[in-house]
């Protein structure tokens, strides 16, 4: 060892440093195990304080003592391994897209969308859109896929969730500081910030940008607090989905149009801009006035902005789609009117379903529909709903032929795969199997040979099990310190590493029914605490700050978790995140997905667990009814409908009783000599070996680029 540390030069020690600190602003090390090591092993305590933050981690470590760490010969060989592998990944030019996607690479696709959930320590999204986001980018960079991201730094992020004594939702708003985050700030050649201005009513509103590296993927987030704003415009990019409607526009006004000008400011031309939502939708605007000012015609125009522009809608929920009344759009939207020789109805126009109704408000919705070229839903049955939903705008065709298409999504799966389950794939298959995941074939074969046994899938079953239960008594323990730090051990032996685990995580939003478990409350108490075969369950999420029957829900199932007749049984893990997720859809023996039919568009978290052995149990919503197949999981209710949301409630609740109690508890108990469930482990394989290959965003993303990203045709 002393030998090879001789070996060690300064130069090599200095070359590392710098590649480390490199690698710190990059969230690639968020899907490479070794490289999270890494960061792990230089501080531990800090590496979970900051919630796994490289570059914090990096900013508390000085270079002397970083310098230090380098001569050791074990460690200066781990992160010059990993440094290797990044500079291959970064480098590599024979991607899937640069055979797939050639025209990309000079004009690339740029994703908008409002919020992108990509580390926990980049605070920056709310729920599944911004989940989706995050993955699409994470592929995109998997596959060479040139893909440019714009959304916004909201300084004050979503809110940070305690649960007060009584179970009411507190919300809280930290402020984050970039320094201390994995952003870089925006600067032209001379090395001064980029500075763009976007017109929001009668002002010149200022922003700036900072840069996320994503992989090879680059995210530019907006950010208006600058001196010399006036405090209102300061604020307009403060908190993700926080204000009232004159601060949604404003903020949909910097998305849509301040992201386009942004990005001609740094040169970029796309071939195609993606609005994953409608909260982008302004950027039409923005490219039709660009096309009018260098002197087309209006068709001409307008043809042009829909040639470059695809939507993806992501709600059946009436709520989730923003409209403005025409007096916000006139006050916001005037001058830009006028710069493109229009009235303000004329510009509400493009909002509106029926043009030159004055009743109705502008929906960015149909902004998007009516300036994209294509346009898809996010689960077969959601683009269904979709070409339901908006229909009238179509008045001319048939309900089937409305052009709204469907890509089912997916999830990153190497980015969810937590390091213990990713350390016993790659024990067993090698490291390969990460190349493989949309390879039907490669998995159903390695799960039926004797590469992998019951006893070494159920022992990672059981380790992932642990994992969370540990999480979660740590979790309860503080917020205990909080509540009756005199008690402080109250939760220290909750829930059993023994015991079959359900897991539900997700928004609060009514539509998903969190409580329907207990529907029946009587029986719940009988079948979760059954002597012989127990039952528990792991509850987390956010309600949206002015939902206040999402907000009671929270409390219904606290006031659960208080009874003495289920206390240990059902716990309540407060301020879900990506962290949070992370565990529990890897504990999870069954990840339980309950939402009213057909208001789940997609749903991703029940993709997450798959790799985990976890099982899925859901309504047959979103993903589901295409996912499940009679044996990889199991289905409440059946792919149909009922006449009133009160029907639907009780039959789905009854069904969710029945197969629990009939089917889910009996295999999940029913052992060999071995104490090993293998009737329920082949459920596990099948489950692996069916969902993912399909249900992954490498999948999805190639599909966006086959079905949406085409090179539009030279005219
Ligand atoms: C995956 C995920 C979601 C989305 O889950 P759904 O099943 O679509 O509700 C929301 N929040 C977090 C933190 C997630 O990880």
């Amino acid at each position: 060892m002393t030998v090879a540390a001789k070996r060690i030069s300064e130069k090599q020690i200095e070359n590392l440093n710098q590649q480390l600190h490199a690698l710190a602003y990059n969230l690639w090390p968020s899907w490479n195990p070794a490289a999270q090591r890494i960061f792990k092993e230089l501080s531990p305590f800090f590496w979970e304080d900051s919630n796994h933050n490289a570059v914090e981690v990096m900013n508390f470590v000085s270079g002397q003592e970083l310098r230090g760490r380098l001569q050791d010969p074990e460690f200066f060989a781990k992160v010059d391994t990993v440094c290797r592998s990044y500079q291959a990944y970064i480098k590599e030019k024979n991607t899937w897209a640069s055979k797939n996607t050639p025209w990309l690479k000079k004009t690339p696709v740029a994703y908008f969308s409002a919020e992108f959930g990509l580390h926990e320590s980049l605070r920056i999204y709310s729920g599944g859109l911004g989940m989706l986001a995050g993955d699409h980018a994470k592929s995109a960079s998997d596959l060479g896929l040139p893909l440019v991201g714009i959304s916004i730094f909201y300084r004050h992020g979503y809110f940070r969730q305690n649960i007060s004594r009584d179970g009411w939702q507190q919300e809280m708003y930290p402020s984050y500081d970039p320094a201390r985050m994995p952003l870089r700030r925006v600067v032209d050649k001379r090395g001064n910030p980029v500075i763009c201005s976007v017109q929001i009513g009668s002002t010149d509103v200022a922003y700036q940008a900072w840069v996320v590296e994503v992989g090879r993927v680059k995210l530019y987030l907006l950010d208006t607090n600058l001196p010399q704003n006036a405090q209102f415009f300061r604020d307009l990019s403060g908190h993700v989905y926080g204000g009232d409607q004159s601060n949604r526009i404003g903020q949909e006004i910097l998305l849509g149009i301040g992201g386009v000008r942004l990005m001609r400011k740094l040169g970029i031309t796309p071939s195609v801009f993606h609005m994953n939502e409608g909260h982008s939708a302004f950027l039409t605007l923005e490219l039709l006035r660009e096309q009018l000012q260098s002197k087309k015609s209006l068709p001409e125009a307008e043809a042009f902005v829909r040639k470059h522009c695809v939507f993806t809608t992501h709600t059946p929920v009436p709520a989730g789609h923003d409209r403005f009344d025409r007096g916000l759009i006139e006050a916001n939207l005037g001058r830009l009117a006028t710069t493109m020789g229009m009235s303000t109805d004329d510009v509400m126009n493009y909002g509106r379903i029926h043009s030159g109704d004055q009743a109705e408000p502008f929906c960015m919705t149909v902004l998007a529909l009516k300036m994209c070229r294509a346009a898809n839903g996010v689960s077969q049955l959601h683009g269904r709903v979709s070409q339901d939903m908006w229909k009238e705008l179509f008045p001319d065709t048939p309900v089937s032929k409305v052009p709204i298409g469907a890509v089912t999504n997916g999830v990153h799966t190497t980015g969810w795969t937590t390091p213990t389950a990713s350390m016993f794939w790659t024990n067993h298959l090698g490291p390969k199997w990460i190349d493989k995941l949309r390879d039907a074939k490669y998995w159903h074969k390695m799960l039926e040979s004797k590469k992998i046994s019951d006893q070494d899938l159920w022992a990672m079953r059981t380790a992932l099990r642990r994992e969370l239960i540990e999480f979660v008594r740590k979790r309860l323990r503080e917020q205990q310190l909080r509540h009756n730090p005199d008690d402080i051990g109250l939760y220290d032996n909750v829930l059993s590493p023994d015991v079959l685990t359900l897991c539900f995580a997700r928004r609060f939003a009514t539509y998903k029914r969190a409580p329907l478990l207990f529907r029946d409350l009587g029986w719940a108490i009988r079948v979760m605490t059954d002597k012989e075969r127990p039952v528990q369950i792991v509850y987390a999420g956010k309600a949206h700050p002015r939902d206040d029957a999402g907000k009671h829900f929270i409390q219904e199932i606290i006031n659960i978790t208080k009874r003495v007749d289920l206390f240990g049984r059902v716990v309540f893990v407060e301020d879900y995140d990506i962290n949070v997720a992370r565990y529990l859809v890897a504990g999870a023996d069954i990840w339980l997905n309950t939402p009213r039919r057909p208001m789940e568009a997609c749903g991703t978290s029940g993709m997450k667990g798959i790799m985990h052995g976890s099982l899925n149990l859901s309504t047959m919503d979103g993903w589901w009814r295409e996912a499940y197949d009679g044996m990889n999981g199991w289905k409440i209710g059946e792919d149909t409908t009922a006449s009133s949301d009160q029907l639907q409630d009780d039959l789905d609740a009854a069904s969710l009783r029945a197969v629990l109690e009939n089917q889910v508890i009996p295999l999940f108990y029913d052992r060999g000599k071995d104490s090993i469930p293998h009737n329920w482990l082949r459920r596990v394989r099948h489950s692996i070996a069916t969902l993912i290959p399909v249900f992954n965003t490498d999948r999805m993303v190639a599909e966006y680029a086959k079905k949406y990203y085409q090179q539009p045709a030279k005219k």
